[in-house]
């Protein structure tokens, strides 16, 4: 017997080595979170002075609401929410830029269906704020005029955990995805379900393509393939469900981080 993890299965297949991945297992617990650490779904810091962030897309459900004239202003504001933060000590494997020491990640909580071109989506819209910690302060957003409780997160801890990713088979060519599955079932595991993409809350590493065959993820602003920034998975902490109970991955473009986030529901 060979060890039936993702080293074993390394140090048996030397090629996949560099397949490997830095990747954060967040391990969230509902638990309020201290004010300054990496927590999920608030409570909330944001740059003194600076306008809390509403979103302006379109909303599917938007038809629905009262027929009644509004404000156009207040109509197309709805409050974006915390999801998640986190301290570069926590993930120092991000692509963070030059002095940025917090990813702060927030989306608005209702459906869209037209935010990511040509590519199906229908979920949240998804902003990634790269902040730095000494320029924060605690602030109460604004409630969300309209949401989804689904797309609410109770307040988590996290308990990061720094590990090495390896790609769905997808990702690999055919003899890597061959030696890779041949050494899971020689060890009693399954290449997929044992050894790669780690389930879960997650930063970098590997997305999974556990219901659709992989469908490459494009820059919408520049073409370029991008690349897995966070998992958002379903379930009971912090209680959010995506995708009917599945999971979200947030991609970011290599070329700029100012482009876009890619998003894409399993
Ligand atoms: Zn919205
Ligand atoms: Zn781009």
């Amino acid at each position: 017997m060979t060890d039936p993890t993702p080293a074993g299965l390394v140090d048996a297949v030397p090629a996949l080595a560099s397949y490997l991945r830095p990747a954060t297992l967040l391990h969230p617990e509902a638990k309020a979170p201290t004010a300054h650490g990496s927590s999920l779904g608030g409570p909330a810091l944001w740059p003194d002075g600076a306008p809390w962030p509403h979103c302006t897309a379109g909303h599917p459900d938007d038809a629905y609401e009262d027929a009644a004239p509004r404000d156009p202003e207040i109509t197309a504001a709805i409050a974006l929410v915390p999801v998640l933060r986190v301290r570069a000590a926590d993930a120092p494997h991000l692509p963070w830029p030059d002095g940025a020491d917090v990813l702060q990640v927030l989306w608005c909580p209702n459906d869209h269906d037209d935010i990511q071109g040509d590519r199906y989506y229908y979920g949240p819209a998804v902003e990634l704020h790269w902040q730095r910690a000494d320029g924060l302060a605690p602030r109460t957003p604004p409630r969300s005029r309209r949401s989804d409780d689904e797309y609410l997160p109770t307040p988590c801890v996290l308990r990061p955990q720094q590990i090495r990713d390896l790609p769905d088979r997808d990702e690999l060519p055919g003899e890597l995805r061959s030696a890779a599955e041949e050494f899971a079932e020689r060890n009693g595991t399954e290449y997929h379900r044992d050894l790669a993409c780690a389930g879960g809350w997650k930063l970098g590493g590997w997305p999974s393509w556990r219901s659709t065959d992989l469908i490459p993820v494009d820059c919408g602003a520049c073409g370029a393939r991008m690349r897995h920034l966070l998992t958002v998975e379903s379930g009971d902490d912090p209680d959010v469900s995506v995708g009917r109970h599945g999971e979200l991955h947030v991609f970011v473009c290599p070329q700029d981080l100012g482009h876009p986030v890619g998003l894409d529901l399993q």
